[in-house]
């Protein structure tokens, strides 16, 4: 579908728990958040109804976040319905990679078309710091399984935060090292994320500029989001950047975002939308919720206004419970 500023909107994403197995700084508090109750979370059939009806507006990209989005019982079953769904091309996943190693096959075998690994140090005690969980081991044994399946399109996702002891260019030694692509996103004043500085994109190449040698603009596209690449000679994978303060990509924004208590999201910063589960769940007909998705998206905000102070809609909520 096609927006009121002439944007196609063909990207979903679908996020399927507010709850996670990590408490990362800029996204959760020490002792995580007030779960919404069960019976408030969307079930797989209603979001397999609803994706229906997305799909039937031009929808053909899903990604499936949370929270961690593993946790959630049936995950992967959820997956495999939805690449039944017509019109629905790819269905990808955003994991903190705990779950991982022992999901990995089954992620396989109901034919995930790429995965998204967040994982923003190399360095053990500085994940515990970040993640407020001792669990760097179980991370890069889900990270190894991942690179083992050469099939599944790998992405590591880094925040650099601009805090001592990250160190985020060791990150790229990845995508030198395996054919996975590595992404640097700016830290968004989402949430927890307003209290870090971050770093800018201009910084971190120069950076990696000093360390690898000069690099080239890829100009092709590589996966659904507003990512863009650069190639450093005699690395396997690319380096991407998602710099949504320092390259404001709003313009060509493609996406909305479904929570996990079924609301409509259609942009990041704002809460405009619809509450799609209310209608679901009042015996609304197909006609009726394909009519409030089309008119949400009619009204999706022209742009984010990171840098100034919102006084009308702007989002309460943190990351884990958006879904980045
Ligand atoms: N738990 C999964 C994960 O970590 O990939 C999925 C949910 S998480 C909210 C999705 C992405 O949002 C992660 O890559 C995370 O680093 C990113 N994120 C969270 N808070 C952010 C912020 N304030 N600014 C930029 N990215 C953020
Ligand atoms: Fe959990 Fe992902 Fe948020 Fe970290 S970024 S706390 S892994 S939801």
């Amino acid at each position: 579908m096609i927006d009121s500023y002439g944007r196609k909107i063909d990207y979903l994403r679908i996020s399927i728990t507010d709850r996670c197995n990590l408490r990362c700084l800029y996204c959760m508090p020490e002792d995580g958040v007030e779960s919404v109750g069960h019976e408030e979370i969307l079930r797989y059939d209603e979001i397999l109804r609803l994706t229906d009806i997305f799909s039937q507006l031009g929808i053909k990209k899903i990604k499936i976040t949370g929270g961690e989005p593993l946790v959630r019982k049936g995950a992967v079953s959820l997956i495999k319905d939805l690449k039944q769904v017509p019109g629905i091309s790819k269905v990808t996943l955003t994991t903190n990679g705990m779950l991982l190693e022992q999901s990995i096959q089954e992620l396989y075998e109901a034919g995930i078309d790429g995965i998204n690994l967040s994982l923003d140090t190399l360095n053990r005690d500085v994940f515990y710091k970040i993640t407020r969980r001792d669990s760097f081991e179980q991370v890069m044994k889900g990270l190894e399984a991942a690179i083992g399946y050469k099939e599944i399109p790998l992405k590591i996702n880094c925040v650099p935060m601009g805090m001592e002891g990250q160190n985020p260019l060791e990150l790229a030694e990845l995508a030198r090292k395996y054919p996975v692509h590595v992404r640097y996103i700016e830290m968004m004043p989402i949430g927890f994320g307003k209290k870090f500085a971050g770093c800018t994109e201009e910084e971190l190449l120069k950076e990696l500029q000093k360390k690898y040698g000069e690099c080239r603009l890829f100009s092709g596209t590589l996966g659904n989001g507003p990512g863009h690449y650069y190639e450093f000679s005699g690395f396997q994978g690319k380096i991407g950047f998602i710099s949504a303060m320092t390259h404001k990509f709003c313009s060509s924004c493609n996406r909305i975002r479904l929570t996990s208590n079924g609301y409509l999201k259609t942009c990041l910063q704002y809460d405009v939308g619809v509450d799609l589960k209310k209608l679901l769940r009042n015996g609304s007909s197909k006609e009726v919720l394909l009519q409030a998705v089309e008119t949400a998206i009619k009204e999706k905000p022209s742009a984010h206004q990171f840098t100034e102070a919102l006084e009308d809609h702007a989002e309460q909520h943190i990351m884990s419970q958006i879904g980045g």
